[in-house]
């Protein structure tokens, strides 16, 4: 049994689901199980079309699931043209979705209000929908598909646009069902993203959830291997979208992953590597659009090579310098740092200590009550926030052994405010002036990838 899911941009269109349909057909030996994500910018349009409703904008409401049913009605027409049968009932399927989307959203309209839970089931549609046409699209090209909703196997708490599962559980249900409604199809589709509540109630799993559902299937059913179909050809150096000739990962251990997500790469949604370092499934990330191309590995660290692997940037922080007047010591100055940080549940990216100072990496988006957290500190030290700074790392296993890294920041940004090897020695970490970033990136990576290679 494997796992393979297509994230949004591998199913957006007709010719996307083509390939799709094409990548599943050559697996079907190995009884894969199908997660699907909604269809690129459709999670996004129930976003924005949850926050009109409770904004009460009617009119944008109603142009935004226009486009939500001409999508999907375009989508399924251009797919299932030849079977006008499987049209006909996919279409009544998709309109039955939106329709009672169309009614939910007017109530939220009518009273102005949205909450959590309310939010998570107006934007698990994407999903639903997707995973809805590309069944009748198997079908319809011979594969026999069975349907699941992944409602009714992940299970997770009240968090809802949040939502964490109880793995226990959720192993159990889908083993169960997955066990037997498999017989006698081809493959199981099911949707990324989506979850419900013990008691029933739709909740998601976060932003680029899919990953995550993918892998605990994959756990769950004990996959032989957790495909990831994006549009890249694989993890990168670095974000190709900001550094030029990027090199693909060809193997990376999961906690080198993991660190890269930790450190601000865009590659696996980061609870992903969780289960699948649980029962050392290993996960393949692959392109859509370049099939052939064999992607890149994550596995056990034991398998994979030392070295560093990519650089990852993290631009939208806040660099806090705490100094006390006082030599306070390591332990006291975390300690009241900390009992300021703690209860507000304010995210730390890194923190560094010295007798008398502390640094703090924090997201920029660390929630309303930073503010309030620092003011306290300030009481007893001298708090300076800069908000000109970025976090750029170089993840690797065993990265101290690479010679020069710390120098060639040094002598490209200028100036190194903080200097930090990670306790897991996955990753050294820089905080430099923002408007250095760039060309420190850029040689940084020519320094690792290009020189020593
Ligand atoms: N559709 C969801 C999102 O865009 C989940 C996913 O695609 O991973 O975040
Ligand atoms: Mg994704």
């Amino acid at each position: 049994m494997i796992i393979i899911k297509f994230g949004g941009t591998s199913v957006q269109n007709e010719e996307a689901i083509g390939r799709v349909i094409s990548i599943v057909k050559s697996r079907l030996r190995e009884k894969p199980l199908v997660v699907v994500s909604a269809l690129a910018k459709v999670t996004r349009l129930l976003c924005d079309l949850a926050e009109e409703a409770e904004g009460q904008r009617e009119e944008n409401v109603k142009n935004l699931l226009k486009q939500l049913r001409e999508r999907h009605f375009n989508l399924a027409k251009n797919l299932l043209a030849a079977r006008p049968d499987l049209l006909e009932e996919c279409l009544a399927k998709v309109e039955e979705r939106i329709a009672a989307l169309e009614t939910f959203v007017g109530g939220i309209c009518l009273i102005g209000e949205l909450s959590p839970r309310s939010e998570a089931r107006i934007i698990s549609t994407g999903e639903l929908l997707s995973s809805t046409i590309i069944s009748y699209a198997f079908n319809a090209n011979d594969i026999s598909c069975h349907w699941i909703d992944a409602r009714r196997m992940i299970t997770t708490d009240d968090n809802y646009l949040n939502a964490r599962p109880d793995m226990e559980v959720t192993e159990a249900n889908i083993k169960r069902i997955v066990g037997l409604e498999y017989r006698g199809a081809d493959l199981v589709l099911t949707q990324g993203f989506v979850a419900s509540t013990e008691k029933g109630a739709t909740s998601v799993l976060g932003f680029e959830g899919s990953d995550y559902s993918a892998a605990i299937f994959g756990m769950a059913l004990g996959a032989e291997r957790v495909e990831i179909w994006t549009d890249v050809d694989g993890i990168r150096s670095a974000d190709p979208r900001v550094v030029k000739d990027t090199r693909k990962i060809d193997v990376i251990s999961y906690e080198e992953a993991a660190e890269m997500a930790a450190m601000g790469a865009r590659v696996l949604h980061p609870l992903t590597i969780e289960p699948a370092r649980k029962k050392n499934i290993p996960i393949r990330v692959l392109n859509s659009t370049n099939p052939s191309c064999e992607g890149t590995l994550v596995i056990r660290g034991d398998q994979s090579p030392d070295g560093p692997k990519s650089v990852a940037v993290r631009d939208e922080i806040l660099f806090v310098k705490i100094v006390s007047p006082k030599l306070d010591g390591v332990t006291r100055m975390f300690g009241k740092v900390f009992a300021a940080l703690y209860p507000r549940r304010i995210p730390v990216v890194l923190a560094k200590a010295t007798e008398s100072e502390v640094y703090l990496v924090i997201p920029e988006m660390a929630g309303d009550l930073l503010p309030e957290a620092l003011e306290e500190i300030g009481k007893w030290a001298e708090v300076t926030t800069y908000r000109d700074k970025a976090f750029i790392s170089v993840v690797g296993r065993n990265i101290v052994g690479f010679e020069g890294l710390g120098d060639k920041v040094i002598s490209v940004s200028g100036k190194v405010h903080l200097a930090n090897v990670s306790a897991n020695m996955m990753s050294e970490n820089f905080v430099i002036d923002r408007d250095r970033l760039q060309v420190t990136l850029e040689s940084l990576h020519d320094y690792i990838f290009k020189v020593n290679n």
